[in-house]
């Protein structure tokens, strides 16, 4: 049985994940990080989040010698030079928090009106094999950033970014609502469209 190795340790990613592709790939068994504790923290270096999730992967894989798969996302403000982007879990310093971050990004955003307060979420899924071959996917939800925080929900930017569909904040959706129209449900998506022919071409060279 062939197995491919998701680059976390989130038990919540590794289900949804594991859900998605034993759909698709029945004869593929899904592990996430915590089946190799000998793996600590995997460099983060990139300029981009496809060069972040692509290296996670590439290190992955080279780790474990198995299929690897890898995301990164954060937040993106275009009027305020793409920030927070790749720094989004750790915007506000050595010490961040999410509440930290949200107060960053109010702070900085302040003074701006629409549509400077335009915003989306990014996030990209890289896959690469034992043979070098790789695959990527994009998901983008986009909407704006609030004035003040709501919603009990969801984590990290949640509070203060409000989907440009329902106008609602990300953070007073449920977990089954967001993981219809988030990014990273896109690029899962995205992912799983391009998955058949990737696994061929992989299967082809094994
Ligand atoms: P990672 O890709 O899981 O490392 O996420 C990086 C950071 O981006 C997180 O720590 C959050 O601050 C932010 N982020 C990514 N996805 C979301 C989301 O769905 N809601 C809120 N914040 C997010």
């Amino acid at each position: 049985m062939s197995k491919i190795v998701l680059a976390t340790r989130n038990k919540g990613k590794i289900k949804e994940i594991k859900e998605l592709l034993s759909t698709l790939c029945p004869e593929l068994e899904v592990l996430g990080l915590d089946s190799f504790p000998n793996i600590g923290e995997i460099p983060e270096t990139g300029n981009t989040f496809e060069e972040n999730a692509l290296q996670k992967a590439r290190t992955v894989c080279e780790l474990t010698g198995l299929i690897s798969l890898a995301d990164d996302s954060g937040l993106v403000v275009p009027a305020i030079g793409g920030e927070p982007g790749v720094y989004s879990a750790r915007y506000s310093g050595p010490d961040a928090t999410d509440e930290k971050n949200n107060a960053k990004l109010l702070a900085k955003m302040q003074n701006l009106a629409e549509p400077e307060r335009y915003a989306y979420f990014a996030c990209v899924m890289a896959v690469c094999a034992p043979d070098g071959q790789t695959l990527v996917a994009h998901g983008k939800w986009e909407g704006k950033i609030a004035f003040q925080p709501k919603g009990e929900h969801g984590f990290g930017y949640d509070p203060i970014f409000i989907d440009k569909e329902s106008g609602r904040h990300a953070a007073e959706m449920t977990r089954e609502e967001k993981n219809k129209i988030s990014h990273r449900a896109k690029a899962l998506k995205e992912l799983l469209k391009k998955w058949t022919n990737f696994y061929k071409k992989i299967k082809n060279k094994s």
